[in-house]
């Protein structure tokens, strides 16, 4: 009999490899039409963030692309139908959070819960955390978290260099603090408490059917299931798991020491395994990414152009602040990004007027023994004007 825990690391484990390889070919060979796609092209919460844009004005929230929203379609309905496989199995935030808390046990370090009071409170955060984001998101008309504090776009920046980490740290101290050091102690901390595409997907998950349930007349009370579950819920005490923050990993059903005590129930009482759920859920969303690709609805860059209440915005999506552009630019497209001159850029910053417009910020730095925040420190300057 295969084990589902096993297959399911190795899905995880493999994805998130994948993931990380292309947020490093994306800092190497950059994005746009003929590029690697962006991180937020791969993000299904990037979707939903952009869909009020989108449905509004036809126009895309600058640096989202079709793709994400392709991605959060594909999400929801697999959360309607098997659970949230894609927390439970794919996202990527999700199996960092989870492979901490497994380093963690393995190093000796003793899984922690919060008190139950204060854990139910915290666990509504995340609700307040998605209205806020949607509501600066579309409002002000570009993605208001992304910049900020935003782990997963943090992760996929990790080799762009301690420069553009410094330049704008909010995701890394999140990613770090939140994701990895609060889930070395929690398990899936951030999923549990602070994810806001968990949130929006656990409203979905209310309605999903197919949930964890329980034989209450062969259910030993061992506890195995309560102890397993990696989102800290209590499938020992209900008939049926309905809370929102099931994320359809199975571990419970696998635990579980009378067989056909824990398993999977559909609507209509028809049973599943937790490898059947699993594998569904996770083939059935590569099937819908590959779907979205044949009917030419995969495209991992704004069709338009994008709508930004900023002044300084442009097709190129360079940053509002110029304190958080990114290495990976090229000083062209910084130039044409901000409508300023190239010239007067390089003369602002110091840098000689032949430097090559089509080289990329970091790359010109290094070359020069110079630091990209001159250009940086340059453009704001010559923003503000004379
Ligand atoms: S809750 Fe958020 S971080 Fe956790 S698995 Fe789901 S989408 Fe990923
Ligand atoms: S209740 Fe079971 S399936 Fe749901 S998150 Fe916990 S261990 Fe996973």
């Amino acid at each position: 009999m295969f084990s589902w825990k096993r297959i399911r690391y190795g899905i995880m484990f493999g994805f998130l490899a994948y993931i990380t390889w292309v947020g490093y070919q994306h800092q190497l060979l950059g994005g746009g039409r003929g590029g690697i796609p962006t991180v937020d092209a791969l993000c299904p919460f990037g979707g939903l963030e952009a869909v009020y844009a989108w449905l509004t004005s036809g126009e895309w929230l600058r640096r989202t692309a079709p793709s994400s929203l392709v991605l959060f379609v594909i999400v929801a309905v697999l959360t309607l139908l098997l659970g949230r496989v894609f927390c439970g199995s794919i996202c990527p935030l999700g199996s960092i959070g989870e492979f901490s808390n497994l380093a963690a046990r393995k190093l000796g370090i003793r899984r922690r819960e919060l008190p139950p009071s204060l854990d139910r409170g915290m666990r509504l955060l995340k609700y307040l955390f998605l209205f806020v984001i949607l509501y600066m998101t579309w409002t002000t008309g570009t993605l208001a978290w992304r910049d900020r504090a935003d782990p997963w776009s943090a992760w996929m920046h990790l080799s762009s260099g301690w420069e553009e980490i410094s330049a704008s740290p909010g995701g890394f101290i999140v990613l770090f603090i939140l994701v990895i050091g609060a889930g070395l102690l929690i398990e899936r901390f951030w999923c549990r408490y602070l994810c806001p595409l968990g949130a929006a997907l656990g409203i979905l998950q209310k309605f999903s059917l197919t949930k964890v349930a329980r034989e209450e007349d062969t259910c030993i009370s061992c506890g195995k299931c309560n102890r397993s579950c990696p989102m800290g819920l209590d499938p020992m005490s209900v008939d049926r798991v309905t809370s929102a923050d099931c994320i359809s990993c199975g571990r419970c059903v696998e635990e579980c020491p009378v067989p056909g005590t824990l398993r999977f129930s559909t609507v209509g009482g028809w049973a599943m395994s937790a490898l059947s759920v699993g594998l569904l859920g996770v083939t059935l969303y590569f099937a819908g990414y590959g779907a979205s690709r044949l009917a030419g609805y995969w495209q991992t860059f704004p069709p338009t152009p994008t709508v930004s209440t900023s002044t300084a915005a442009s097709p190129t999506g360079v940053p509002r602040n110029p304190d958080e552009l990114k290495g990976s630019f090229s000083l062209a497209e910084i130039a044409s990004g901000y409508g300023l001159e190239l010239s007067s850029i390089l003369e602002k910053a110091g840098w000689p007027a032949d430097t090559d417009p089509d080289i990329k910020m970091r790359e010109a730095a290094d070359a020069l023994g110079r630091e990209a925040s001159d250009i940086r420190n340059a453009v704001k300057e010559l923003l503000k004007g004379p």
